[in-house]
């Protein structure tokens, strides 16, 4: 007598919204997965929102209200994912492959009441555990989950892949893949910078960095829980050819020098009073806090700040590598590259990994390609 088969992996594929921008898309998303099942997998797959969607329907509620209520924000917004996720499924089952869509509370995720900006606190994967072992696919909306007090939320820009993270590290699958429209991360935006590396290997504690620091492919919250729960992290891209980053929890053995930007950030007076209720009330992320000002990441705010608050944009480049903060000599050159550039450093800091330059708005992109440059430059 043969001992019974293990059970076929588990594999989680998170899809953004530019691979299911449209139907030809989302089918060929199907077609994908129906050939990682064909592969002998089962497979949880979890969807953006189609395209600009998401964009669209913030725009719509800041057109119906200043500051829109974030519990009916994150009622609309949640619908964007659920969108594709109905589709998708129809289109798996046009391919003759099982397959249901589930929302991100039927998954059993649990998180906090920030709306718009809500962390998961607790994973229940029974139901998802259930729909996959027979073969059925998974399709679940990303970004959503559901609060203690039954409320929807929504898990912050670029939340869906917190909801692949999470559930794979629930399910034990054999790993994650994050599909986009890139082919993994790079040493700069390459839409930037034209001769941006792309990096085979990222330790994930240097992506948590990139991530925070306004790099747009993978999304902080989702690196963070995949290093502190040892999920096997790949981000790749959907269609096209090419092998991805693989994210590791043990050191890469590349040392990465990657440079980010970030304009979505305000400088806000420490003095108000209130400063840090308000702060959370409103959705805002505190980056840091220097001297009598913190630096706060506004891209879950959604509608204008209170008026209590001091509050002015600020622009910054980033860079990340092992212990570049103790290297001046390394860092200096860039330092030195953005004044003869004659971009005004209007405030600059060292720790660590990482080392950064306030600098104009305007003149962002300029800074983290004259950055990026003279930390590549041989010497
Ligand atoms: N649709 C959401 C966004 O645009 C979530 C995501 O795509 O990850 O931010
Ligand atoms: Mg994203």
């Amino acid at each position: 007598m043969s001992a019974p088969s293990a059970p076929a992996p588990i594999v989680v594929q998170k899809y953004g919204g530019s691979s299911v921008a449209d139907l030809d898309k989302i089918r060929a998303v199907a077609e994908r997965i129906a050939a990682t099942v064909a592969d002998g997998r089962r497979v949880i797959a979890v969807v953006s929102a189609m395209g600009n969607t998401t964009n669209e329907l913030i725009a719509l509620a800041q057109q119906a209200s200043p500051a829109p209520d974030r519990r009916e924000l994150d009622m609309l917004i949640s619908v964007g994912e659920r969108i594709t996720m109905a589709l998708l499924a129809m289109c798996l089952r046009d391919l003759g492959v099982a397959a249901r869509s589930l929302t991100g509370s039927q998954s059993g995720i649990i998180t906090d009441e920030r709306h718009a900006d809500a962390q998961v606190v607790e994973v229940r994967p029974d139901r998802l555990l259930q729909t996959v072992e027979d073969g059925t696919v998974a399709i679940v909306a990303g970004f959503q989950g559901v609060s203690r007090q039954r409320e929807v939320t929504t898990l912050g820009r670029g939340g869906s892949d917190t909801t692949a993270v999470v559930l794979a590290a629930a399910v034990k699958a054999e790993h994650c893949e994050i599909c986009s429209d890139v082919d993994g991360v790079f040493s700069a935006d390459p839409r930037v910078v034209p001769s941006a590396a792309k990096l085979e290997d990222l330790p994930l504690e240097a992506a948590v960095e990139l991530a925070r620091g306004g790099a747009k492919v993978l999304f902080e919250d989702a690196v963070r829980y995949a290093r502190d729960h040892g999920v096997r992290l790949t981000a790749s891209s959907t269609f096209g050819p090419g092998s991805g980053t693989r994210l590791q929890v043990k050191d890469a053995p590349t040392k990465p020098v990657a440079v980010t930007s970030d304009h979505q950030l305000v400088a806000v007076s420490t003095s108000a009073a209130d400063v840090w209720s308000l702060l959370a009330a409103c959705g805002a992320r505190v980056r840091s806090v220097e001297g009598g000002q913190a630096i706060v990441d506004i891209r879950n705010v959604h509608g204008a700040l209170p008026d209590a608050l001091e509050a002015q944009p600020v622009a910054r480049v980033r860079a990340v590598a092992s212990a570049l903060a103790e290297r001046p000599d390394r860092w200096h050159r860039a330092h030195d590259a953005l004044q003869v550039d004659g971009i005004d450093v209007q405030a600059h800091g060292a720790a660590g990994d990482v080392v950064w330059w306030q600098v104009p708005a305007e003149r962002l992109s300029d800074a983290v390609r004259v950055v990026h440059e003279a930390l590549h430059r041989p010497g």
